[in-house]
């Protein structure tokens, strides 16, 4: 089943300075992931990958071509079910983005207070996610006593708390050492064989594609230039 997919999908900014032209972040890709997957997109510096991942998010609109999630059109939905389809996606950072003055256990927390969910609710899912993630011991603490690897397992934590069918991993391993990188790739692929999530991830790191992805697409300039399975795509010619 296809969870995500871009059909011609172009999207265009205003020129940044006046005189200056357009510019084309993403131009006419076309992109299926099937759910289950967990898909890699790879390119440079301005190859566009995070403007695909902001399409996906509804965060961006595209200037033309559709985006839709499990079959719906997400440029069409109303306020509410873009709400929905926010639940359905988590997100993680290459900074982390924690709240830093909330505890572990309070920025795990937030989507699901954002959600609406009962204290008693609350309490139970963030020991759930936090055991998941390994820091169990961890609740009380504050993002500024963790390490980079650490700080990325509470990210991990908090983009499932409202358990959603999509991560979206943004340069998520790009702050850390060698070590640590192979710690949080280990946990996103037990993120997805165990809880079946879908993962689209976003790097200029050849490595972390090797390591984590089945599929990969190669950008540049907006475009997609090779798209297939990571060992066909990434074995050296
Ligand atoms: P990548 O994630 O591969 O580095 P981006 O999607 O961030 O690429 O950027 C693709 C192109 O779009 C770049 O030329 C970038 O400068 C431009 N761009 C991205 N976001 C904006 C924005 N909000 N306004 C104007 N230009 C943007
Ligand atoms: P902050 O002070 O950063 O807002 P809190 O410590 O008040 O964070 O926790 C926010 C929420 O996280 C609480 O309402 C509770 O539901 C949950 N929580 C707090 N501590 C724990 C814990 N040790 N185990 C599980 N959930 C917790």
């Amino acid at each position: 089943m296809t969870l995500i997919r871009l059909s011609g999908v172009t999207k265009t900014y205003p020129a940044p300075v006046k005189g200056a032209g357009s510019v084309v972040a993403v131009d006419d890709v076309s992109l299926d992931v099937e759910a289950g997957q967990i898909c890699g997109i790879i390119g440079y510096s301005g190859a566009g990958k995070s403007t695909v991942l902001r399409l996906v998010n509804a965060l961006e609109a595209p200037t033309s071509g559709s985006v839709e999630i499990d079959g719906r059109d997400i440029t069409k939905l109303r306020e509410k079910d873009l709400r929905e389809l926010r639940g359905d996606i988590g997100m993680i950072f290459q900074q982390f983005n924690l709240f830093e003055s909330r505890t572990v256990a309070g920025n795990v927390a937030y989507p699901l207070e954002v959600a609406g969910r009962s204290r008693a609710e609350i309490t139970a899912r963030v020991a759930e996610l936090l055991d998941f993630v390994g820091l169990g011991g961890k609740a009380k603490n504050y993002p500024e006593q963790l390490s980079g690897g650490q700080k990325q397992r509470v990210g991990i934590a908090r983009a499932l708390a409202t358990s959603p069918k999509i991560l979206l991993a943004d340069e998520a391993t790009s702050a850390l050492d060698p070590d640590t990188t192979q710690e949080v790739l280990e946990l996103l692929r037990k993120v997805n064989r165990d809880l079946g999530i879908t993962i689209l991830v976003i790097t200029h790191e050849m490595d972390v594609i090797r390591t984590l992805a089945e599929r990969v697409v190669v950008m540049e300039d907006g475009r997609i230039i090779e798209s297939g399975e990571v060992f066909d795509v990434l074995s050296a010619p």
